[in-house]
């Protein structure tokens, strides 16, 4: 069977990330937040934009001052007071300063600042007490950023820092990639919404919910397609519209060996890829990946957790791919001790859902309470990691480290 790191190989691979040309759109700054730029920034202005005081105090040139000292002040005479937002007009001579304030500009002829603390105000006079060093307090145009230069790189995702930074450069309509759009619909004769009466038997369609929360989350545009009865005529139907509207289709249930699992079928005779039907990991073994020429095809196991856990592991790093990530999108593993002892059958890679948490400064996996079924949702509410037991490997050991992944 396949490993489950060769199906991420696979599904990968099959991943067209966004590009500037078919997948651009322009978004205010206000509402740029967690987008990603679809195009490098550079700005027209430098950071600082001018030389300009770190502190308040006086404006001076080095030369007059450098032998200063509290036994032996230099006297210099205040030629103007600099405020920031304020242009400086008068060019520093020797034997003069100017009062400036932090962020004002600094006066041409200076070069250093001397910070108030070190110096005595006496009417129109200053007495430098310290000597300070070349250029102290003085920062200068372009120390942090250089105009004409890469301001930010296409492909990162737009946190608070950078939509500080481009609001800073006076750019407020910004270049991201658009939102992937998800096709989402849920297979299976049993199925009800929430909203209906639940008769014998009968299951209501969580997945559907979960895979629309999850989406949402990644910054996706979810296109919900409902429930689909067992069959053919009607999933066909559907899986043609999703394929025509979606870059990504998610079904879930209709995957697996069953006499009414005829999703496979129907993804063949629509002329798809099918790059698998089964992956060696539990829960979630029954997983296809399938590509259309301008959709991915993911049809998820049914049972509520595994249909989670095949979303975290394949689908998330998809997503994230292909809205044009350049970095940072595959599933990020970390290695922590686990406090529970960890079971798996050592045929499959085994995700075993819990909590990481901290003890003492150390994090920690801790296994959740109760039955770990892929039918049993309950359990997984509250839970934030999945710990991986390898294949080969029948028992992880309290103490033992393991790898972690984290899904909140
Ligand atoms: P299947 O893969 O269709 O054989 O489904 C496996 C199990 O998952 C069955 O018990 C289904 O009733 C259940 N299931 C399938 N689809 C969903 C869904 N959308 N929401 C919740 N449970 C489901
Ligand atoms: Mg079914």
């Amino acid at each position: 069977m396949l490993s489950v790191k060769d199906a991420e190989t696979i599904i990968f691979n099959a991943v067209q990330p966004f590009n500037q040309e078919h997948d651009l759109e322009i978004v205010d700054l206000l509402t740029a937040s967690h987008r990603i730029l679809a195009t490098p920034v550079i700005s027209a202005l430098y950071f600082p934009h001018w030389d300009n005081s770190a502190m308040d105090g006086f404006a001076v040139r080095y030369e007059d001052v450098q032998n200063s000292s509290s036994e032996n002040p230099t006297i210099l005479e205040i030629v103007e007071e600099i405020p920031a937002g304020y242009q400086p007009q008068i060019t520093i001579k020797p034997g003069q300063a100017a009062r400036i304030f932090t962020g004002a500009i600094m006066p041409k002829g200076a070069d250093t600042v001397i910070m108030q603390e070190k110096t005595n105000l006496q009417e129109n006079q200053v007495f430098i007490l310290a000597k300070p060093q070349p250029q102290e307090f003085v920062r200068h145009q372009g120390d942090f950023y250089q105009a004409g230069k890469e301001l930010l790189p296409a492909g990162i995702p737009l946190n608070p820092a950078e939509i500080a930074i481009l609001a800073a450069a006076q750019l407020p309509k910004i270049s991201v990639f658009r939102r992937p759009r998800v096709a989402i619909f849920s297979s299976g004769d049993e199925l009800v919404t929430p909203e209906q009466t639940l008769k014998p038997g009968q299951i209501v369609d969580s997945n559907q919910y979960a895979l629309a929360a999850l989406v949402k989350e990644l910054g996706g545009e979810v296109l919900m397609l409902g429930i689909v009865k067992d069959n053919p005529t009607a999933l066909t139907e559907t899986i043609n519209y999703a394929i025509n509207h979606a870059d990504i289709v998610l079904s879930s249930g209709g995957v697996s060996v069953g006499d009414y699992d005829y999703i496979d079928n129907i993804l063949a005779s629509l002329e798809a890829e099918i790059h698998f039907r089964a992956v060696q990991m539990r829960p979630g073994k029954p997983l296809t990946f399938a590509t259309f020429p301008n959709s991915l095809y993911f049809g998820l196991p049914g049972n509520p957790v595994s249909a989670l856990v095949t979303f975290w592991r394949f689908v998330q790093p998809t997503i994230k791919k292909l809205s044009g990530l350049n970095t940072g999108w595959e599933a990020k593993f970390i290695k922590v001790k686990s406090h529970s002892e960890l079971k798996s059958n050592g045929k499959m890679e085994t995700y075993i859902w819990g909590n990481l948490k901290l003890n003492d400064g150390i994090y920690q996996f801790q296994q959740t309470s109760g039955n770990l079924n892929s039918g049993n949702l309950i359990n997984l509410a509250q839970t934030n990691a999945l710990a991986v037991v390898p294949v080969g490997k029948t028992l992880i050991t309290p103490g033992e480290e393991t790898l972690i992944l984290q899904i909140r």
